[in-house]
């Protein structure tokens, strides 16, 4: 098994370089925006709940989305890997990861992280917003989003940079620029599916 995390501030483009990457190593994405997304659309408890944080900006207290991830994990057996994309996103969530993965004797492998400077961001998540519908996507949120990305999770970079896991890439060219540099990374431990 092949398990990668997807690592990065809002709109640094996880979730378009996972679609890319599904594609060419058929691995099973676990996005916990989406997730979350889905809970609060369906108006379930869970959803309710998390949608207060989420239309603030804030993020979701640790134990709801690591018992999402649980159930999310144990619904998929026989997988090539998993993508993590928008989680682990603090140090609590990380260290949860690591010991639901050891179970499977399946450890992260690869953490790449999207560098790109904020006012870049900052405007690719107002144009997004213009047509995902998202609640969060508009600038008065967008900047708590960028301040809860610094201050919680940033530093779960350096807990996997000290684990000898984690490469940074520029995140900034073109969305088939970047593809470039997460492939060559990839494959230094997965080939196309
Ligand atoms: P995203 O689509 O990954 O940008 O996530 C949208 C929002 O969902 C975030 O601003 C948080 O409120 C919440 N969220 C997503 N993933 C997590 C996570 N791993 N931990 C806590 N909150 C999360």
């Amino acid at each position: 098994m092949f398990n990668l995390i997807l690592f990065g501030p809002p709109g640094c483009g996880k979730g378009t370089q996972s679609t890319n990457i599904i594609e060419r190593y058929q691995l099973q994405h676990i996005s916990t925006g989406d997730l979350l997304r889905h809970e609060v659309s369906n108006e379930t408890t869970l959803g309710v709940e998390a949608k207060k944080y989420m239309d603030q900006g804030l993020l979701v207290p640790d134990e709801v989305v690591i018992g999402m991830i649980s159930s999310k994990i144990d619904e998929t057996p026989n997988t090539r890997g998993f993508i993590f994309d928008g989680f682990p996103r603090t140090k609590a969530q990380a260290e949860a990861l690591d010991k639901l993965l050891d179970f499977k004797a399946a450890p992260i492998q690869l953490v790449l992280s999207l560098e790109v400077p904020e006012d870049e961001l900052v405007r690719r998540i107002v144009e997004r917003g213009i047509t995902s519908g998202r609640s969060d996507d508009n600038e008065e949120v967008i900047s708590k989003r960028i301040r809860e990305y610094y201050e919680k999770t940033a530093p779960v970079a350096s807990y996997y940079d000290s684990l000898g896991k984690l490469v940074r890439l520029v995140g900034n060219g073109t969305i088939e620029a970047t593809f470039e540099l997460i492939k060559k990374e990839i494959e230094q431990y997965l080939l196309p599916a």
